[in-house]
């Protein structure tokens, strides 16, 4: 469905759990978010309602989010009828990667297209410091059973956060030499504990362009992705600019958070809700929702943070 700006939005990100297994310190809180009652939180099968509205405006990818979308009970099953939806062209998740061991071939044999697996350190200890509770095996074992089950085109999302990882950039750029895999390298967003990592680190794409000057421009995009690569290596490198290159011209996106509200834009706190409607009715509120997209956002950085009103936990990144 094309917008007010002429932006053609064929993309939904859907979140269908705000709990996660891990505590990463620039999206959640140490705590965990507070437990909410079932019946605030959206059903899976007005999840499936919701995805199957979107393809009705004629929305055509679809990611799978959270917090972490693996500890969601039932996610194999929902992810199969999500794409089993006339009209589906692409199903992704994005996942931490922690419980692919267990999870990679079932969401293969699902209809998962693609998997987006995150992870911000090479490091074991730096990861179980910046996870608080994880361990780096686990989603190297992810990682392996994801290839094994013959996912492709496999990314890895790599937050930069200046003074944890930059000395990382490097090593990360070296796993593209013999894997057909894409790393992302993401600037941090000043978004929930973000605000506190933006201030100490924040550092720009720019940067993995200065550490590793062999990386050419690829004649291509992936969403809002630039992509690079180094000579002769198997898998490409993408950098995300949400904070120092504008892309809202570009946005071909929706969210919907696991208490049933859309939001239109990351970054602004407007929010609609959906919940306990019929398949109808989240159709024309979702029209509204995408009619409402506004042109653009504010500028954004530590000093401005995002007014996106949640966590990125409770959004879906
Ligand atoms: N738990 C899953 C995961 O970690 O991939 C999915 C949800 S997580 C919120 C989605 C993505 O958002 C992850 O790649 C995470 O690194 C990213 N993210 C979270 N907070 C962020 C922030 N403040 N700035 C940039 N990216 C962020
Ligand atoms: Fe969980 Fe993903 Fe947030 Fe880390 S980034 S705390 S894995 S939701």
């Amino acid at each position: 469905m094309i917008d007010n700006y002429g932006r053609d939005i064929n993309y939904i990100r859907i979140s269908v759990t705000e709990l996660c297994n891990l505590r990463c310190r620039y999206c959640m809180p140490e705590e965990g978010v507070p437990k909410r009652n079932h019946d605030e939180m959206m059903t899976a099968e007005e999840t499936l309602k919701a995805a199957k509205a979107a393809v009705a405006l004629g929305i055509n990818k679809i990611r799978i989010t959270g917090g972490e979308p693996l500890v969601k009970r039932g996610i194999v099953r929902l992810c199969r009828e999500i794409a089993e939806i006339d009209g589906v062209e692409e199903l992704c998740i994005t996942t931490n990667g922690t419980l692919l061991k267990e999870f990679a071939v079932p969401l293969k044999e699902a209809g998962v297209d693609r998997l987006n697996i995150s992870i911000d350190t090479l490091d074991p200890e730096k990861f179980s410091y910046i996870t608080r509770l994880g361990q780096l095996q686990d989603v190297m074992d992810g990682i392996d059973a994801a290839f094994d089950a013959g996912f492709d085109k496999i990314k890895l999302n790599v937050v930069l956060m200046g003074g944890f990882n930059d000395d990382e950039i490097e090593a990360f750029v070296d796993l593209t030499r013999d894997r057909d895999l894409e790393v992302r390298f993401i600037e941090l967003m000043p978004i929930g504990g973000g605000i506190d990592f933006d201030k100490a680190g924040f550092i720009s794409c720019e940067t993995v362009l200065e550490r590793v000057p062999e990386l050419r421009p690829l004649d291509m995009t992936d969403g809002v992705a630039s992509m690079y690569s180094l000579p002769n290596a198997k898998g490409r490198v993408g950098l995300i600019r949400p904070i120092s290159c504008e892309f809202c011209s570009g946005c071909n996106k929706i969210r919907l958070t696991a208490d049933g509200m859309l939001k239109p834009c990351l970054h602004l706190d407007g929010e609609i809700s959906i919940k306990g409607m019929d398949e109808e009715d989240m159709v024309e509120t979702m029209r509204e929702a995408i009619l409402s997209k506004p042109e653009m956002r504010e500028t954004m950085d530590a000093d401005n943070p995002s007014k996106a009103g949640r966590d990125m936990s409770r959004i879906g990144g």
